[in-house]
């Protein structure tokens, strides 16, 4: 098994990448999506991850390390893996590091989307997003052909509710305190690979493509 990080702060584009990196077979994986999935279904995780979501805060590391270890422990030899938003904190790249040697796993490269503060603001603020398949979309940088509706399913367009100025700030400072500290982790790794993610989407996408080889 391999797997490929997407590290950056929240609005750098992991989920847009990996959009086009599923088509490359990979297995997508956003530890933001398997928890709203939870608060869908209204599960008792999801009820209290909802909360520290919409707040701007982490969920507990045992909780996403968990989803993580279900998920790996049943993968196929040769599965090629994409995380999107997971390891967050130094404990969960830790565990991760851990669960690989346990399973005979390679992490292969941390690819890191670096992005502006006030670039991020605006796209965040401006992201809408599927319930229904997942499609991320930007009001002005990559709207749907019909306003507020998704290209894909027809149906109308949700804006997430921790895309709020107020929140976004807050996340940001979240992200510089627990998860920038990953770099010079995964730097002393010789994994990091920097990506200039202010630039036109299908850039990002390119320049992403052509250092996973
Ligand atoms: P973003 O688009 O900001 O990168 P995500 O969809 O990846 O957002 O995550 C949304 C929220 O889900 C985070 O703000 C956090 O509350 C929670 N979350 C997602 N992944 C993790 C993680 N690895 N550790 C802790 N919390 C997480
Ligand atoms: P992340 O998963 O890192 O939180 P997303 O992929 O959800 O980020 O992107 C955040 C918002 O910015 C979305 O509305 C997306 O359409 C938009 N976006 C992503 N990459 C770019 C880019 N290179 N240029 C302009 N807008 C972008």
């Amino acid at each position: 098994m391999n797997v490929v990080v997407l590290l950056g702060p929240p609005g750098a584009g992991k989920g847009t990448v990996a959009e086009v990196l599923v088509g490359k077979g990979y297995i997508h994986v956003s530890t933001g999506d398997l928890l709203r999935e939870q608060i869908r279904l209204e599960t008792p995780l999801g009820i209290k991850a909802k909360k520290l979501m919409d707040g701007g805060q982490f969920v507990p590391d045992d909780v996403v390390v968990g989803m993580i270890r279900d998920l790996l422990k049943d993968s196929a030899f040769g599965t090629s893996y994409l995380f999107d938003g997971f390891p967050r904190t130094l404990v969960q790249a830790e565990k991760l590091a851990e669960l690989l040697q346990t399973l005979n796993g390679t992490l292969e490269k941390v690819v890191l989307l670096e992005c502006p503060v006030e670039t991020i603001v605006e796209r965040l603020i401006g992201r809408r997003t599927c319930g229904k398949c997942g499609s991320v979309y930007h009001v002005t940088f990559n709207p749907p052909s019909k306003a507020e509706t998704c290209d894909v399913e027809g149906c109308e367009l949700t804006q997430r509710a921790d895309d709020t100025e107020e929140t976004v700030r807050k996340r940001l400072k979240v992200y510089t305190e627990q998860t920038a500290p990953l770099i010079s982790y995964y730097e002393a790794e010789g994994l990091i690979q920097p990506i200039n993610a202010d630039q036109p989407i299908n850039d990002v996408r390119a320049d992403v493509i052509k250092v996973l080889g």
